[in-house]
């Protein structure tokens, strides 16, 4: 989609990546840490400074005592992390539980490792897991469980009252809990991110996965951690030795000074993304096109079935050239998609992008509606 956005001229509101500059103060810290000569091999699971940095940022934030050397692993972005620990987790037999509409990098990498996945779907508008549904599914085959909150594409989030659940499913197995928490700064309404770190049952049995590339709006620097217990570190790490092996040495040294001048960074993301949120669903009101709620992530869904009634497949395809606009459709995140009429947008963009998308959409949305 982005690719046929750029050729057509049409409004990106489809990948999730910002459009607006980071901070200059972290292009600063970038060219400092390479003028004074960090460009060479950084220790395999990352740089001390930057480990350090993090332990502090998950004590603060989570209120967890996470030992740098032993139980944090810089990787190349979260997708690195994700995949390295699939790797080193899981193997032929086994299964992994994720739940659909699922974070498309799941499936492939969890196939690779000679596993397979067992898609639990969640059901629109409120994609809440069905516990009872997931306890049918774990069987002396599951290894993982991948759980995403807050959830792209679904934009729902996982509760305390949800973590409970999960580890008392778990209790008494030998399941690994994968959790992608890529957007834990970016959840709403005055909610907080309810992360595994902080629920000590699942702390131990769990791999947490971030992302600097959403935390500093910069997806390009390809900079994830990995947080786990040693043995489940261990383990992870000898698949990133030969995976990706380290991970650009400016860039973690940058970052860690990036963090050391601002260690409450990410405290201001829930307001700065839920302003984007508001702003493109007021853009949006009165165009048809019904935005369900957005719990939490840079992404919100929006139902389409009082304007078109093509699938959203076909939608998302037609609208870069009807509209000028790329979205993308959520049935594509399902192994069984239900019936649904849904395309994603993501809000992580400049004023004038979203002005400009909104525009566009409703001014299709308003043809659409004279033709019918
Ligand atoms: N998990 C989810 C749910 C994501 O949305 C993304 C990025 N789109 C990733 C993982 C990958 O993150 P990164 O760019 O750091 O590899």
């Amino acid at each position: 989609m982005s690719r046929r956005a750029a050729e057509t001229g049409a409004i990106n509101l489809g990948q999730g990546f910002p459009d607006y500059p980071i901070d200059a103060r972290l292009t600063e810290l970038v060219a400092q840490a390479m003028g004074a000569g960090h460009n060479q091999y950084a220790p395999m699971p990352g740089v001390p400074s930057l480990l350090e940095q993090i332990a502090r940022k998950l004590q603060r934030v989570y209120g967890v005592s996470v030992d740098p050397g032993a139980e944090i692993t810089v990787t190349l972005g979260a997708t690195e992390a994700l995949y390295s620990a699939i790797q080193a987790l899981a193997g032929p037999g086994d299964e992994a539980l994720v739940f659909d509409p699922a974070y498309d990098s799941y499936d492939p990498a969890v196939r690779l490792a000679g596993a397979r996945c067992v898609h639990l779907p969640l059901a629109p508008p409120l994609f809440r897991p069905d516990w009872d549904q997931v306890r049918a599914a774990i069987n002396e085959r599951t290894r993982l469980v991948i759980i995403n909150s807050p959830q792209n594409p679904a934009c729902s989030c996982l509760g305390a009252g949800d973590l409970d659940s999960l580890a008392g499913l778990l209790r008494g197995s030998d399941c690994v809990v994968l959790s992608d928490e890529v957007y834990e700064h970016m959840v709403f309404d005055g909610s907080w991110h309810a992360s595994v770190l902080s629920h000590p049952e699942l702390r131990a049995r769990s791999v947490a996965v971030y992302s600097f590339g959403k935390t500093l709006h910069a997806t390009g620097l390809r900079i994830g951690y990995a947080v786990a217990p040693p043995g489940l570190t261990a383990e992870l790490r000898k698949v990133h030795q030969f995976n990706t092996f380290t991970i650009a040495t400016c860039l973690q040294h940058a970052i860690a000074g990036y963090l050391g001048e601002r260690p409450d960074c990410g405290a201001d993301l829930p307001g700065f993304f839920q302003a984007r949120r508001d702003r493109l669903a007021t853009l949006l009101e009165g165009s048809g096109l019904r935005p369900l709620r957005s719990a939490g992530s840079c992404f919100q869904l929006v139902d389409y079935s009082a304007v078109d009634t093509r699938s959203d497949v076909e939608l998302a395809g037609a609208l870069i050239d009807e509209a000028g606009v790329a979205t993308i459709p959520l049935s594509v995140f399902y192994r069984q998609p239900p019936p649904m009429t849904l395309l994603r947008l993501c809000f992580a963009k400049r004023d004038d992008t979203l002005a400009e998308g909104a525009r566009r959409l409703r001014a299709w949305a308003h043809g659409r509606r004279t033709i019918a």
